[in-house]
């Protein structure tokens, strides 16, 4: 997720590591940290926070050594503090490597290598990785061979370097899932998760494959595959100039990480989904699950767009689960002496982990005896290390205002959820099967939607003067109605609303003319019929229609201007589909109205005050 810097040479590699580092600051992280080799022996920093904190750090000891690495890390696994930042360490400090990704057998493993004897220093799943080389260096194997055997055992996602003070001529990096790439210069080769951070040295890149491992000397590479085939890769040159890489080549984080979605949804379901036994393995539910199936009723409480990704749930968990659910405003619940006891379950919903209203509202629930389940991105957030039990939904850092990536993961997670309360209530194999293969290809489907991003844009150009918008949606589509309302007003400060489309008949009527784009979430479903009523009631108005509709859908055609087609999927999951055209929208009116979206006026990303 976060960012990787590595040299080998004949130069100075710290201010490089540091300015390499600096160059990733873009992809967002929480610490940061550089280990070098100097004399035989490995030299690590590291710090929480800010990578001009770690660089006065460094400053301060004076360094300076041919072979290093660098890393920004964006904690999946242990809070963000100085020990779970990276490098990570064997236990004599021979070995010291840098990983982007999760480990999801570092359990398994750590319990075997701890039986070994082999101590643990830090919460996080790649610790794992060092001493597990560790455990086939003392088996005989060369630091190669060792580091190749030790990711046969492992099962996750990694880009990964590894040094080793015995053979301090040699890089070792691998790749399976996290991207990284190997930058080629005169006398000197650099390691990186993204070429902006090598960018201002060479041109030059190899990109690694998944399956991958690569041997950096300062002026030789061989790349294998883990299971130990020569692999013969191409020296690619790149186009790119530096003024261009911030933000990874994206204008605005925004729209990068609208871009990301089926990374990051891929990210949310790693590891979590059984297609066999039809259901979902959520660790952070363990502790709590058998309490969950008997409880009395859910509750979710959140703000903003996590708030809508709970109304979502709603539907989910009363369709599927069968507990009454109820959604509240966490700014609400907190203030109106709710009722709770310990057969309730709430649910905290948060990007940050800080929100202070949810915050509050978790506090109080845990003082009323209730069960507290966090649904946070950050981790070791205070929601996250407050709750009974919790789940991350791993979208990555979001850096954008405008919560995008986070919303469609909070919405697979919250499927996960959904999935695994319900096979063990009363869902059946065969149902949960069908949910289970829907969720795993929601990612692919996201990366089809995102390719009408040009059509999006040609229908923002004809929107953008608009002074108002309307969003009607029903069932599980009408918080996306909220939520594409939402993105609207937050980044073009264009005035839209957001209504279930059957409430459209008691009020918002009237405001429908000519100059009131409308737009329908309108994919078939249950209530398809009853909504293409509510589009002729507009159309008969005058009213400007938008519609998202499922792909084979002629007949919405000839009543509405503009049609965008989402594939098929099962109810539950329609709004992670139809969400990614309303954010598109939102962000391409709000550029061309010449806004920052990034930043927009009066909003700020982690709400930490009431
Ligand atoms: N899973 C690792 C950790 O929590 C790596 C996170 C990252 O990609 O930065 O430390």
């Amino acid at each position: 997720m976060c960012g990787i810097i590595g040299y080998i040479g004949n130069k100075n590699c710290v201010p490089l590591l540091i300015e390499g580092l600096k160059r990733l600051e873009y992809r967002g992280y929480d610490s940061a940290g550089i280990g070098v080799i100097k004399d035989g022996q490995s030299i690590i920093v590291k710090n929480k926070g800010k990578v001009s904190e770690l660089q006065a750090k460094v400053e301060q000891l004076d360094l300076e050594a041919n072979i290093g690495l660098g890393h920004t890390r964006w904690a999946t696994h242990g809070i963000p503090n100085e020990i779970n930042a990276h490098p990570h360490q064997n236990s004599d400090g021979t070995i010291f490597l840098i990983h982007n990704g999760i480990i999801e057998n570092y359990k398994p493993l750590k319990k075997i290598l701890s039986q070994e004897g082999y101590k643990f220093s830090s919460e996080t799943d790649t610790e794992v990785i060092a001493h597990l080389i560790d455990s086939f260096l003392k088996k005989g194997f060369d630091f190669f061979k060792a580091t190749r055997l030790a990711l046969l055992e492992i099962e996750g996602t990694y880009g990964l370097a590894v040094l080793y003070t015995r053979e301090p001529d040699k890089i070792i990096v691998a790749r399976k899932g996290s991207p990284i790439i190997l930058g080629i210069g005169n006398n000197e080769n650099f390691v990186a998760s993204d070429v902006s951070a090598v960018l201002a040295h060479t041109k030059n890149v190899i990109y690694l494959e998944d399956g991958e491992i690569a041997l950096l000397k300062k002026d030789d590479y061989l790349v294998r595959t883990i299971t130990d085939d020569e692999v013969i890769k191409e020296v690619q040159e790149i186009s790119m100039t530096l003024d261009e890489i911030d933000k990874g080549g994206y204008p605005h984080f925004m729209l990068k990480e609208i871009m990301e979605q089926p990374e990051s949804l891929r990210n949310s379901i790693r590891g979590r989904l059984l297609l066999e036994e039809g259901t979902a393995k959520l660790g952070g539910l363990d502790n709590i699950i058998d309490d969950l199936l008997d409880v009395d009723r859910f509750i979710i409480t959140a703000c903003g767009t996590s708030w809508h990704a709970g109304l979502v749930a709603e539907y989910m968990f009363e369709q599927f689960i069968r507990i009454p659910t109820e959604v509240e405003y966490a700014s609400e619940f907190r203030y109106r002496n709710p009722v709770i006891n310990k057969r309730d379950a709430v649910f905290f919903i948060s990007q940050s982990g800080e929100t202070a209203d949810t915050l509050a509202a978790l506090r109080e629930t845990k003082l009323r005896g209730g069960i507290a389940i966090g649904i946070c991105n950050v981790v070791g957030s205070s929601i996250a290390r407050e709750s009974d039990s919790g789940v991350y939904i791993h979208a990555g850092p979001e850096i954008g205002v405008a919560s995008t990536k986070a919303f469609t993961s909070q919405l697979i997670v919250l499927a996960l959820i959904t999935l695994l309360i319900a096979r063990r209530k009363n869902l059946s194999l065969e149902n949960g099967r069908e949910i289970a293969k829907a969720i795993s290809r929601i990612p692919d489907q996201v990366a089809e939607i995102l390719k009408l991003n040009d059509k999006i844009e040609e229908i923002a150009e004809k929107f953008k003067d608009a002074k108002n918008f309307l969003y009607l949606g029903r069932g599980y589509n009408f918080p996306v109605a909220l939520e594409g309302a939402l993105k609207l007003k937050e980044i073009s400060y264009i005035h839209a609303e957001g209504y279930p489309a059957a409430e459209m008949k008691h009020g918002p009527i009237a405001l429908i003319d000519e100059n009131m784009p409308v737009v329908f979430i309108a994919p078939k479903d249950a209530t398809y019929d009853k909504i293409i009523s509510n589009i002729q009631e507009v159309k008969a108005r005058g009213g400007r229609i938008i519609a998202i509709a499922s792909e084979g859908d002629e007949e919405i055609k000839d009543l509405v201007e503009y049609v965008i087609y989402i594939p098929h999927t099962i109810a539950m999951l329609k709004p992670i589909l139809t969400v990614i055209p309303l954010q598109l929208l939102a962000y391409h009116i709000a550029v061309k109205k010449g806004l920052n979206v990034d930043q927009p006026r009066n909003l700020a990303k982690s709400v930490t005050v009431e």
